[in-house]
C-alpha cells in the first residue's frame, strides 16, 4: 500500500538517499528542508516524480502536514556546520524533535529519529552498545549536537511513554557516500577532495583516533529495517560498520585509491574529538537482520567517483 512520508532534512546526504529508496518503493513522499547544509542538486532527480513534494521548512516551527510515517533527519551531522550556529543546532534537534513528535501524535504516524553516534562522547567503552549510557562533555563544542541528540533520543521515549507515539530511534555511525557536500568539512570528504587536488592532507592530531565507516547504502537498508521492525520495537539500535580503523589508515587508503601525490600534514585536535568509535551491532543483527555488506574500500571507490565528477 502507497504510504505518505515525510523526510525531514530529505535535501541532505542520507536525506536524499532515503527520499529516492521510499519513491523507488512505491510511496508517496514529503521532502521537508531548510537548505542549511541541504543541496538540491541532490534531490534534482527525484523533482519530476509526482509522488515527491519539497517544502522549504524551518523544523523548530510546526509543520501541518497528512503522514502515515516520519523519518526525522533535519539537522546538520558535520562538526564545522553544526559549530557554525551552535544554539541554532540545539534547536533543531530539541525543538525539531518536540515539533515532529507532535505531529507524529496528532497523525498517529510512526516516527524514526536520527540519532547518532556522539550520544557516546568520547567513549569509555570499546566497542559501544546500546546499554553504554556515554561519556559527553555539556559545555564544550561539540554539546550543541551531543546534547541536543541526546535530549531528542529523551523527548521520543517521553512521547512513547506518555502519548503512546510509536517510536524507532537509530544510532548512526560515521557514514559517507554520493551526495556529501564535499566541503563539509568531514573526514572522508575532506581527505578525498584534498587527494583529489593533490592538496597537503589535513590531519588532526597525531592520526591515531579511530573510526568506523558505514557506506550509505547499508545505513539506508538499515534504517527502513528498523522502521519496518516489529510493534513495541524502540530501539536505540546502533547502525554502523563494525570496521575500525585509524584516520592514518584512512588517509592511506584514499592516497592509494586515488593515486594521489598529496602529503599528510598535522594540524591541533579539536577539543572533545572522540579517540575512538565502533559499534556494537548485535542487537542490529538479532532485531533487524541487518549488517552492513559494502567494505571501506569497495565503498571508497564509490564515493571517489562521486566527488571526482562534482569538484
Ligand atoms: P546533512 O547535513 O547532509 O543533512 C542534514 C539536512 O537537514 C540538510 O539537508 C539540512 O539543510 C537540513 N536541516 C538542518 N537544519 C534544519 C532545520 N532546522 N529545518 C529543516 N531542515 C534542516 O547531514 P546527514 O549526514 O545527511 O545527516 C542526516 C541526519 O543523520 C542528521 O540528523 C545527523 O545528525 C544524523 N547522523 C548522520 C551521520 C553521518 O555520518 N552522516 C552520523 C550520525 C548521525
Ligand atoms: N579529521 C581529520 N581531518 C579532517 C577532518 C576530520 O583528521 O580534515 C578527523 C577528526 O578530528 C575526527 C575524525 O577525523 O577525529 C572524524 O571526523 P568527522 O568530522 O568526519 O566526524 P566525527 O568526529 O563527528 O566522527
Amino acid at each position: 500500500m502507497k504510504k505518505r512520508i515525510l523526510v525531514t532534512g530529505g535535501a541532505g546526504f542520507l536525506g536524499s538517499h532515503l527520499c529516492k529508496r521510499l519513491l523507488d518503493e512505491g510511496n508517496e513522499v514529503i521532502c521537508v528542508d531548510n537548505f542549511f547544509t541541504g543541496d538540491k542538486k541532490n534531490i534534482e532527480a527525484l523533482i519530476s516524480n509526482p509522488y515527491f513534494e519539497v517544502i522549504r521548512h524551518d523544523v523548530t516551527f510546526p509543520l501541518y502536514v497528512e503522514v502515515d510515517e516520519i523519518y526525522n533527519l533535519a539537522c546538520p551531522a558535520s562538526p564545522p556546520h553544526y559549530q557554525f550556529d551552535p544554539v541554532q543546532t540545539t534547536k533543531t534537534s530539541v525543538v525539531g524533535a518536540i515539533n515532529m513528535l507532535g505531529l507524529a501524535k496528532r497523525c498517529k504516524a510512526k516516527i524514526l529519529q536520527a540519532s547518532t553516534s556522539e550520544v557516546y562522547g568520547d567513549p569509555e567503552v570499546h566497542p559501544q552498545p546500546e546499554s553504554y549510557k556515554g561519556s559527553v562533555s555539556t559545555t564544550g563544542i561539540r554539546a550543541c549536537y551531543d546534547e541536543g541528540k541526546r535530549c531528542a533520543e529523551t523527548l521520543f521515549f517521553d512521547y512513547y511513554r506518555q502519548h503512546g507515539v510509536d517510536i524507532k530511534v537509530m544510532r548512526i555511525f560515521n557514514t559517507y557516500g554520493p551526495n556529501m557536500n564535499p566541503y563539509d568539512g568531514r573526514v572522508v570528504s575532506n581527505f578525498i577532495v584534498q587527494a583529489l587536488k593533490g592538496e597537503d592532507i589535513t590531519m588532526y592530531g597525531d592520526g591515531s583516533q579511530t573510526r568506523s565507516f558505514c557506506y550509505v547504502d547499508d545505513l539506508i537498508e538499515g534504517m527502513i529495517r528498523l522502521m519496518n521492525s516489529r510493534d513495541g520495537f524502540t530501539g536505540p539500535v546502533n547502525i554502523g560498520n563494525p570496521g575500525e580503523f585509524t584516520m592514518i589508515e584512512l588517509a592511506e587508503k584514499i592516497i592509494e585509491l586515488t593515486g594521489s601525490k598529496s602529503k599528510i600534514t598535522f594540524q591541533p585536535l579539536p577539543q572533545d574529538d572522540p579517540l575512538q568509535r565502533q559499534p556494537d551491532i548485535t542487537l542490529a543483527k538479532k532485531e533487524l537482520g541487518w549488517e552492513p555488506r559494502i567494505k571501506l574500500e569497495e565503498g571508497l571507490k564509490h564515493a571517489i567517483a562521486y566527488f571526482k565528477s562534482v569538484i
